[in-house]
């Protein structure tokens, strides 16, 4: 018997540090650790011991004989890993991490504070928190009333196993030595300077949730959005709770195919009464169930084994009762080039991705489902059309060619097609924004950081007591669970410049903090208000089956806490 690591898997390696023979892979300083799409546990290796299954954040680890539904392809996928011989040359040996000790001279806490309450900031709270040999005092600030940033508004709502990550964030939020700050915005409250006094290092863990344009005709009409706004709507957004959506049309098409297409497009054919057991806000409940679509069309510019979507996201698709994938052979069909190149690396899990879209049925045969997802391949759109509202996509037919880097990029042929549709969603990855008082890299849109430091524009010199960790940083790549090594990366860069003197101390105690907040935003909320908010999303539903229903405003959720 072996254990499974299935679709939820959100890479943060916890199971890693539990595993007593080593046998899950890639591991954190094992070099396919980053672009990895999951973590896999070898069956020969595995000796069933369940640790893994215990300490995992998300549920995503089974017995090989009780799989969940769906679940059973995970243990070939995970078997596949090992058949890469590179991939067994990790030998089978538990596995040793020690933290460097720190010697400090100063008295005192170190004080941190972190801007943001995602899952980077949460992980680098933990990792400063969780040094037995310093005091750390981390003060976290959050703009909204609300707490754990893409966990609560980009994680989709049928995927609830994934947000259970959250309790390991609240496990770090009620620590003594951890003050939360919510509804208080760095950069119009609390200017970074005055932060910055007032701690010896501020790390930013702002995200990077910014829709990017594709700068096509056309994106401006009614029914052109970006994914991004959806999602935030979907998922009850304060700031986006309020865009309208009309969902009228029969056919949606969503440009991209990373996994932020695959959640929209799931939202967008799933069965209502399967939503109304998910934290989905009730306004977008209401909307998808008057809904006429039932053909959403995800493009993708490159072929099947370049799409951006992981395997396991791919799979849960397939996933979606009265709903079927489907596929046009042609396009399910690999252009000569990647095969070249797949042939040449037989262990590539762009086989398995290629595959699942061979295997699918053709889009040209009878419908055998009330819905259905198309996956398209080599296409680019080149206009959104319609006279005051979308009516259709002018897309161009692509053929991929080696780019400079030897990547396989897509280049348009002078081949069209017109696709009738009403609503157009692009999902074509996201961008951060600059921070006042930081650098900002605009070509990037990031923040530039070596090993997690802010450094000036173009240089590798350092802001002195300024860090950053998440997509801000790395840019929108990777999973939940890769926001841990990324913010220890970042923790150690810190706590090496407070070892080596380099942190200026705060000018300024706590005090002063509370003092400047309560002065500058009296509806600041503290985590025990979110406490308050939380039970009160939680008890609304009782006896249904929602997990919670969500407060879509600032005012509703400061009225909750008391503070209206
Ligand atoms: P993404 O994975 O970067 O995908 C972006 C997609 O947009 C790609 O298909 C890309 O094509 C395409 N694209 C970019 N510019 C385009 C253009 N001008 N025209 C046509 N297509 C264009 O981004 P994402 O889906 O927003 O996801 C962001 C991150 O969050 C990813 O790491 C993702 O895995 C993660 N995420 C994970 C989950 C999950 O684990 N369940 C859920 C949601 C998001 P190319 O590939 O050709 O560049």
């Amino acid at each position: 018997m072996t254990f499974v690591i299935t679709r939820s898997c959100c890479n943060d390696a916890t199971c890693i540090s539990v595993c007593p023979v080593n046998c899950i892979h890639p591991t954190p300083d094992e070099p396919d650790f980053g672009p990895a799409e999951m973590l896999y546990i070898d069956p020969d290796q595995c000796i069933d011991c369940g640790a893994c299954v215990d300490a995992c954040p998300v549920e995503a680890i089974a017995p090989d004989f009780d799989l969940p539904e769906g679940a059973e392809q995970f243990l070939a996928i995970n078997a596949k890993y090992f058949e890469d011989p590179a991939h067994l040359d990790y030998a089978p040996v538990p596995v040793q991490r020690e933290t460097t000790p720190i010697t400090v001279t100063q008295d005192g806490a170190l004080r941190v504070a972190i801007v943001g309450s995602g899952p980077a900031a949460c992980y680098a709270a933990e990792a400063l928190l969780d040094r037995s040999d310093l005091a750390v005092e981390v003060s976290m600030f959050e703009r909204l009333p609300v707490p754990w940033g893409l966990v609560r508004y980009g994680v989709a709502p049928d995927h609830q196993q994934t947000k259970a990550v959250t309790k390991l964030f609240e496990r770090t939020a009620r620590r003594p030595d951890m003050a939360f700050y919510l509804n208080v915005e760095i950069g119009t409250h609390v200017s970074h300077d005055e932060l910055l006094t007032r701690h010896h290092a501020v790390i930013y863990a702002v995200g990077a949730a910014h829709d990017r344009s594709m700068g096509i005709p056309g994106e401006h009409l009614r029914g052109s959005h970006s994914a991004t706004e959806f999602v935030g709507w979907y998922n009850g957004h304060p700031d986006l709770a309020g865009t309208g959506f009309d969902l009228s049309c029969e056919r949606a098409v969503i440009i991209g195919n990373g996994n932020v297409a695959l959640d929209v497009a799931r939202v967008l054919v799933s069965d209502v009464d399967e939503l109304a057991k998910t934290d989905i806000a009730e306004h977008a409940l209401e909307t998808l169930a008057a809904s006429n679509i039932s053909e959403v069309m995800i493009i993708g510019r490159r072929g099947p084994a370049q799409a951006a979507y992981t395997i396991s996201e791919m799979l849960s698709l397939n996933q979606v009762p009265t709903t079927e994938v489907v596929a046009y052979p042609e396009e399910a069909e690999l252009d000569a080039l990647t095969r070249a190149q797949l042939n040449s690396d037989p262990y590539s899990m762009a086989h398995v991705k290629a595959e699942i879209i061979k295997q699918l049925p053709s889009a040209q045969a009878k419908r055998r489902r009330a819905k259905r997802i198309v996956m398209r391949y080599r296409l680019s759109p080149v206009g959104i059309e319609g006279d005051a509202s979308v009516q259709r996509v002018r897309l161009v037919r692509n053929h991929l060619a080696v780019g400079t880097d030897g990547v396989i990029v897509a280049e348009p042929t002078t081949q069209q097609e017109l696709l009738d549709c009403g609503l157009v969603l692009r999902s074509v990855g996201y961008r951060g924004r600059p921070i006042a008082g930081l650098p900002f890299d605009g070509s990037t849109h990031r923040v530039p950081t070596r090993h997690g430091r802010v450094v000036r524009e173009g240089t590798d010199e350092p802001v002195t007591g300024v860090y950053a960790t998440g997509w801000i940083k790395r840019g929108p790549t990777g999973f939940i669970g890769t926001n841990k090594q990324d913010a220890q990366d970042t923790v150690d860069a810190l706590l090496d410049d407070y070892a080596h003197d380099r942190l200026r101390n705060p000018q300024a105690t706590c005090a002063t903090l509370d003092e400047l907040i309560g002065a500058r935003q009296p509806a600041a909320l503290r985590y025990q208000d979110w406490q308050v908010i939380d039970k009160h999303e939680r008890s609304a539903p009782a006896g249904g089956p929602r997990p919670r229903i969500k407060l879509v405003t600032v005012e509703e959720m400061l009225k909750v806490a008391g503070r209206v």
